[in-house]
């Protein structure tokens, strides 16, 4: 295989293991890679590494595709798109990992172990008790080649492991500068084990190799396993990439980000009503600032034109929940109304419980621009327009907070009168009559100022203060026109209020 080539054009990869939910730990590693190529000029790779075939399933790549679409990101190359050095799911190339290994053996860069596993435990715990590093003793290293080749002739099984050799491996990392690990803390790695499935520290440097991968840009948890992955690259005298390991992101209490945190996944965000470019615009902020470090509002083009990866700090960064809310707020704000209200409808129909119409699209398109301002997350919409979705009156008459108002000594008079107005009233009830008629019952009951307005507002809301009713009244005729039996209008209110208020 020739070499790869980092002078040339940078080729850089997101490596999920379909085995879950996407999280925000790997999904800025999928952002920074992203953001790298395209600055770049490069290519950007989606590979599946599904080596570890009991965890993997189908489903969960799916979900990992669509989830990183959703994001807003595009590859070249792919399971999905194809591309020059397939195949892009490691499940597909046995046969190549395989031939690698072999020629590793024939070469004498890697050798067949048959140490069993419960001896090779034994020696693991005999090393911790006295505090030694659990490296494999080398039982095998020197096995003469060919009474290695008989006995796995005769069918007793062998892993196969890397040889490494007795120097500090270096390699250079973007974010770290230079790393260096003395080979003691690395022991000859098995590269395949006994039942022929590869592992993720040989099967990835094939496929990086393969590939052409120029950076390898992943999480620090990965930092570990690059020595044993460079001493691979030696061993098959292919050129080493360049590495850029990101830091852990913790969550606001400073241990590692976790479920226990609350929401992490991609799909978690998706369904708060999170905007995608919110989420990118925050995790491109999770460990990388620009210069000057004030800015905190890019959009994925200005994104692209500021991002440097040797301005990635190799320190932890800290998860602000009310930082992305904050960013998410400002982009429904900044948003298109026509996509926030698309954006928005599965909400309604979640909150209300059913099938939305055309025209209760609309009406739900209606709801958001008049009510939705400034929501953190797309969900707090049915909360903020609950004076519109709810109507329950025997809770109004009985909140503590109504109490004061409803005994008051003018409140029957001004619900007896408003209500009889309403009951002549034609449908739907305009905001420009319903103003009017509460002048009408000002004027003849000679009641004014919050002693009117909050019987009225509690009769049609349920509560003493919230939107104008200019706002709230055509909302309430149009909801009760398209959505009959869900949302109640304007004369169904003051009746059913009414008749709970005598009862
Ligand atoms: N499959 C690995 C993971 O999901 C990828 C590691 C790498 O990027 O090399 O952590």
């Amino acid at each position: 295989m020739e070499q790869t080539l980092i002078a040339g054009k940078a080729r850089v990869r997101f490596a999920p293991s379909p085995t879950g939910q996407v999280h925000v730990g790997n999904a800025r590693t999928a952002l920074f890679n992203w953001l790298f190529a395209r600055q770049q000029g490069g290519v950007f790779i989606l590979r599946i590494e599904d080596t570890d075939l009991e965890r993997s399933e189908a489903r969960y790549e799916t979900q990992l595709i669509e989830d990183i679409q959703w994001l807003g990101l595009d590859w070249d190359e792919g399971p999905d798109v194809g591309g020059p050095y397939p195949p892009y799911r490691q499940s597909d190339k046995w046969q190549v990992y395989s031939d690698y290994a072999e020629r590793l053996v024939a070469e004498g860069k890697a050798y067949r172990c048959f140490c069993k596993q419960e001896d090779l435990d034994r020696q693991r715990e005999q090393a911790m008790a006295q505090h030694l590093q659990p490296n494999y003793p080398g039982t095998c290293r020197n096995l003469d080649a060919k009474e290695a080749e008989r006995r796995r002739a005769a069918g007793e099984p062998s892993a196969i492991r890397l040889k490494i050799p007795e120097k500090p491996i270096r390699f250079h990392d973007i974010v770290r500068g230079w790393v260096e690990f003395s080979n003691e803390v690395v022991s000859d790695l098995i590269i395949v084990r006994s039942t022929g499935v590869p592992v993720y520290n040989y099967v990835v440097v094939v496929d990086d190799a393969e590939m052409r991968v120029t950076h390898v840009i992943r999480g620090d948890d990965h930092l570990s396993n690059t020595p044993k992955q460079v001493a691979l690259y030696e061993a098959l005298g292919w050129e080493v990439p360049e590495f850029a390991h990101l830091s852990t992101i913790l969550g606001p209490d400073k241990e590692r980000l976790s479920k226990r945190h609350g929401a992490t996944s991609l799909a978690n965000f998706r369904e708060m009503g999170v905007l995608p470019e919110a989420l990118m615009n925050y995790m491109a902020l999770l460990g990388w600032a620009p210069t000057g470090g004030e800015r905190e509002i890019f959009s994925p083009t200005e994104l692209v034109q500021e991002f440097d990866l040797a301005r990635v700090t190799p320190s932890p960064a800290v998860f602000d929940f009310e930082k992305l809310y904050w960013l998410n707020r400002h982009y429904i704000k900044e948003g298109a109304p026509e996509r926030i209200a698309g954006l928005a409808e599965p909400f309604f129909a979640r909150a209300l419980g059913v099938e939305l119409t055309a025209d209760a699209k609309a009406w739900c398109a209606h709801v958001t621009a008049a009510l939705g301002h400034s929501v953190n997350k797309l969900d707090e919409l049915p909360e903020r327009a609950g004076p519109v979705l709810k109507f329950d009156p025997a809770a109004a008459l009985a909140a503590g907070e109504n109490e004061e108002v409803l005994k008051a000594e003018t409140t029957g008079k001004v619900l007896e009168a408003f209500a009889a107005k309403i009951a002549a009233e034609a449908e739907p009830v305009s905001a420009e009559r319903f103003k009017a008629m509460i002048k009408e019952v000002q004027k003849e009951a000679g009641i004014k100022g919050p002693a009117l307005f909050h019987p009225i507002r509690i009769m049609l809301t349920g509560a003493q203060s919230g939107p104008e009713f200019d706002k709230l009244v055509p909302l309430m005729e149009e909801g009760s026109r398209v959505l009959p039996g869900t949302i109640a209008g304007v004369k169904q209110r003051v009746k059913a209020f009414m008749e709970a208020w005598k009862g």
